[in-house]
């Protein structure tokens, strides 16, 4: 096991890999910017380093900030976290040139799983169900265009292979607007991402987001930990999670997890992973990867008892997984609701001092948060103060659970989206379950009429 580890992120999550650090017994060194001087594990760190003034490409996103941080601390890995850096494969690569161990899969399948049109080709060599579409990337001739188009059938959505945060889509729903669609969105995917590459989709009417997450050693060992239901989302970003999913049988479950843990060994994967997949009619469609840890991953740690941030490092450090897929059970069910710095309904962020901070607590509860009464928001970063999750032996108990820990929730000073989650808590089609990616926006759209 590695004897010290240096985290190069910030916020709840920086925190949670402190505490897996500190299970461990391994030293953690904590990096900030000159506006996260103030966050709870800078405080509790036994060592940290400023690597940076407030903006992200100045401190979380500098490669030769974090990697000197490394050098003059004696770490000997590197934890990316999520965001920032964590599916840079260049900073990947930089990382194990400089000597350390990178906590997560090698640089080749980061880059491989970054851009989607190669992702997708390699899902489909190993048989995971794919959205119907054309295999790889478009022509430029407008009448093949329009033949590929034809074959799958409208609407279509023309995707970036380049592209990512929910940017570089658009959807066509006739031939007359195809060609223009595929063109603009071609010059928008150079621009912003550097790659003009796009690829043609069917779109799904009205799907579901399920995600399975994947854990694989150096040495080909791999398993599913069941899947994750994240259809709850405004302008694609999730806000509630939950494991497991209302309403899918077990057995198709089982078949696509088979899946993706057949993916893993195929590509030589290691470390945690997310297959994220659209799901109607019974059917799933694999729409892209996640080569890191993800914000939803305690929903899935507290149906299974793994600690998956633990795992991650652990096979950094070259252990073999302490599990094989028959261990992994599902027990109960979890949700995490996303605690976001913003105005409940108009959704504009509100950075500031949090005057009161009063976290809930009782069976089934946690909470992954960095804040504290007094702590400051910074305006310079993601809106995500923190996270509640829930236990319960039912969905129902769950439930009942998180509105105990929301109403228990106390936060000022700040505005924040909580009373969006004690109303969403107690809608009768969400406590039903299985709503899907539309949902929430369509709910939002009646709560302000
Ligand atoms: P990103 O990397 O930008 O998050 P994804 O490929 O994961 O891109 O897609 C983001 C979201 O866009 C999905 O969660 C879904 O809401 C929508 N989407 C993507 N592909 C399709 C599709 N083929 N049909 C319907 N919706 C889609």
């Amino acid at each position: 096991m590695f004897k010290k580890i240096l985290v190069a992120n910030r916020g709840e999550i920086a925190l949670r890999i402190q505490r897996a650090c500190r299970e461990l017994g391994v030293q953690a060194v904590m990096v900030y910017s000159e506006a996260d001087r103030e966050a709870k594990y800078v405080k509790l760190a036994e060592e940290a380093v400023c690597i940076g003034p407030g903006p992200s490409a100045l401190s979380y996103l500098n490669m030769p900030a974090i990697i000197s941080a490394a050098e003059v601390t004696d770490a000997e890995a590197i934890h990316p976290g999520y965001g920032f850096l964590s599916e840079n494969a260049d900073f990947a690569e930089r990382v194990e040139q400089s000597g350390f161990q990178f906590i997560g899969p090698t640089p080749e399948a980061i880059r491989m799983m970054g851009d989607k049109v190669s992702a997708k080709q390699a899902m489909i060599r190993a048989g995971v169900p794919c959205v119907p579409g054309s295999e790889g990337e478009l022509p430029d001739d407008p009448a093949q265009i329009r033949r590929i188009a034809k074959t799958i059938g409208y609407p279509v959505i023309i995707k970036a292979a380049g592209g990512g945060g929910g940017r570089g889509m658009r959807v066509v729903h006739t031939e007359a607007a195809l060609v223009n669609a595929v063109q603009m969105t071609k010059a928008e995917a150079g621009a912003a991402f550097g790659n003009p590459a796009v690829y043609m989709e069917k779109f799904l009417q009205n799907p579901r987001h399920i995600e399975i997450q994947v854990l694989a050693d150096k040495f080909r060992n791999a398993v599913y930990l069941g899947e994750r239901d994240c259809s709850m989302q405004r302008r694609h970003q999730k806000i509630i999670e939950e494991a497991p999913a209302p309403g899918i049988a077990r057995k198709l479950i089982e078949k696509v997890g088979e899946r993706c843990v057949a993916a893993c060994k195929k590509m030589g994967y290691r470390g945690a992973g997310t297959f994220e997949f659209l799901y109607e009619n019974g059917e799933f469609y694999f729409i892209e990867m996640n080569t890191r840890v993800q914000v939803e991953h305690p929903v899935t740690e507290m149906v299974t008892g793994i600690d998956i941030v633990k795992t991650q490092i652990m096979v950094a450090a070259g252990e073999k997984l302490p599990f094989i897929q028959r261990d992994i059970e599902i027990h109960g069910h979890a949700i995490e609701c996303r605690l976001n710095a913003e105005d409940p309904y108009k959704f504009t962020p509100s950075p500031g001092r949090i005057t009161m901070w009063h976290a809930p607590g009782g069976p089934g509860v946690r909470v992954d948060s960095h804040v504290y009464t007094n702590y400051f928001v910074p305006p310079n970063y993601d809106s995500m103060v923190g996270k509640i999750i829930v236990h319960g032996d039912t969905r129902d108990q769950a439930m009942a659970r998180m509105r105990t820990a929301l109403a228990e929730t106390l936060v000022e000073g700040i505005s924040t989206n909580i009373p969006l989650h004690r109303e969403l808590m107690a809608d009768a089609k969400f406590m039903a379950g299985g709503t899907n990616i539309h949902y929430l926006e369509e709910w939002m759209a009646r709560r302000t009429r």
